[in-house]
């Protein structure tokens, strides 16, 4: 089985608190940020003659009038987040969609070589009927979704329905709950299965009994969403939230002088 290295790459923060976090708020309301990422899956072997396999990026972020229509600070974009780890937009094949919240499938100029890994279920979902409903479809660009559109339409797009895998190693779950057609990515690394959640629990608070994010399609999905994901991390130590700043805390970063980036397939407080 080959080994990957991935990155969690933030691109972008929100300062909010805590009761925004959590369904029913919090009666401790104190400071809680969210920051937002993109994820890189690279190819952790280095034995001479091995050809690299591509590199896989799971969720393309939003741009800058995306963030400034939402109040939101982009701290890096995502184009000089990737290129700073040496990887370059306009050569990566595989991009995973996680769903389509604005926040995940934005830039979507970005990738010209790109194809796209989507449930059928998140596209039905985010060009149906639920999008008439302004507190569900105000989650969505209406830009990124027709840009989505149209690379269906270009054969751009690879669906996806349930389980299925991507590349050895590399595989996409459907869970549902946060959005209908919501995806967990698995990806096989030298500490074992690591579980890329997105937003199954946009926090490790989120994870505990009762505490939801207040952004759901189907509460039930959502709580069954993380119990499924989490089964499917060799640990629960392996599974890594969507917007939690905690990330960056308890993991290595990629490189020295290089803020922003965390390591997730090494343990959290492994020295790089
Ligand atoms: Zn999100």
């Amino acid at each position: 089985m080959p080994t990957y290295e991935v990155l969690a790459i933030r691109y972008a923060h929100l300062e909010r608190t805590a009761r925004h976090n959590f369904l029913g708020g919090d009666e401790h309301d104190g400071p809680m940020p969210l920051d937002y990422y993109v994820w890189a899956i690279v190819d952790a072997d280095r034995t001479p003659g091995h050809t690299a396999r591509n590199t896989v990026i799971v969720d393309t972020g939003f741009d800058h009038d995306s963030a400034q229509r939402r109040g939101r600070q982009i701290v890096r974009p995502v184009a000089e987040g990737l290129t700073a780890n040496g990887i370059s937009p306009d050569k990566v094949e595989h991009i995973v969609i996680s769903h389509m919240h604005y926040d995940h499938a934005g830039n979507h100029e970005l990738f010209p070589r790109a194809r796209y890994h989507l449930q059928d279920a998140e596209m039905a979902y985010c060009t149906g009927r639920c999008m008439l409903e302004p507190e569900v479809g105000g989650v969505f660009d209406a830009g990124a979704v027709a840009a989505m559109t149209r690379k269906v339409f270009e054969g751009r797009v690879q669906f996806h329905e349930g389980d299925e895998e991507i590349a050895p190693g590399i595989t996409v779950h459907k869970v549902g709950g946060h959005t209908r057609g919501m995806q967990v990515v698995r990806v096989f690394t030298a500490r074992g299965w690591v579980v890329l959640g997105s937003d199954t629990a946009h926090f490790y608070a989120n994870l505990e009994p009762g505490r939801p994010f207040p952004i759901f399609d189907d509460l039930a999905a959502y709580v069954q969403a993380q119990r499924k994901a989490l089964q499917l991390a060799s640990s629960p130590q392996h599974f890594i939230p969507g917007h939690d700043p905690l990330v960056l805390a308890r993991y290595p970063g990629a490189r020295a002088g290089l803020d922003g980036v965390a390591r997730v397939d090494l343990a959290p407080g492994e020295r790089t």
